[in-house]
């Protein structure tokens, strides 16, 4: 099972610009929603007239279904300046992907819980490490798709492209350069270095 909790006030002010399309997962079975704190966010964000529009579904982490449901939001998910995804790490990498050239935010951080784990039909996974870093890295997990799991860039083994570790693999922080290269971000590679707190790893019921 998981967790997610909503990132704070001061963290979600400084991601979210100009105009807002929430994408809300009320996920799986094993996901545990933060549902009165993402009211009271789209509330405080509609009372200041940024509310795109908003969409309230499950498994975001299946792009066909996804695909379908976000159908008849397409013009407001044109129109607005950023998508806010509530959800798990795998759906915040589902709708990074189908998004590509978007500003699209990881409202969540993931931990996880003992028990029984999702399922994804996807490539892509969240490890749940509890302090989500999509938001600085294009919406590509660097636990997940490096080896290493570094969270401050590349360790410079890439031989052409595929990672030193794993050579069946594309090297994940070459993917996340030219992601945010594409989205015209690369100005994150700038922030101060991350430092992993490794407490957050933990099950939450432990
Ligand atoms: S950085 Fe990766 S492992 Fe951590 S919460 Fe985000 S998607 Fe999950
Ligand atoms: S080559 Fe790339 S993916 Fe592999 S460990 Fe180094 S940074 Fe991570």
């Amino acid at each position: 099972m998981l967790i997610t909790r909503l990132k704070s006030a001061e963290t979600l002010e400084s991601l979210l610009k100009g105009q807002i399309f929430i994408i809300n997962c009320h996920g799986c079975r094993e996901v545990s929603f933060p549902t009165a704190e993402a009211e009271a966010l789209e509330k405080a964000l509609a009372e200041q007239g940024r509310v795109a529009g908003v969409i309230t579904t499950d498994y975001i982490c299946n792009p066909e279904n996804l695909s379908v449901r976000l159908e008849k939001h397409a013009d407001a998910i044109e129109a607005a300046d950023t998508v806010l995804v509530l959800s798990c790490g795998v759906g915040v990498q589902t709708v990074s992907a189908m998004f590509p050239g978007k500003r699209v935010c990881a409202g969540c951080d993931t931990y996880p819980l003992p028990g029984f784990q999702g399922v994804t039909p996807l490539e892509v996974d969240c490890r749940q490490c509890g302090e989500c870093y999509l938001n600085i890295t294009g919406g590509i997990c660097p636990i997940t798709a490096c080896s290493k799991s570094l969270v401050n860039g590349q360790c410079g083994g890439a031989k052409d492209g595929r990672c030193e570790v794993d050579h069946n693999m594309e090297c994940g922080w070459e993917r996340i350069y030219r992601r945010l290269a594409q989205v015209g971000r690369l100005d994150v590679l700038k922030c101060p270095v991350q430092i992993r707190n490794y407490a957050t790893d933990k099950n939450v019921g432990e």
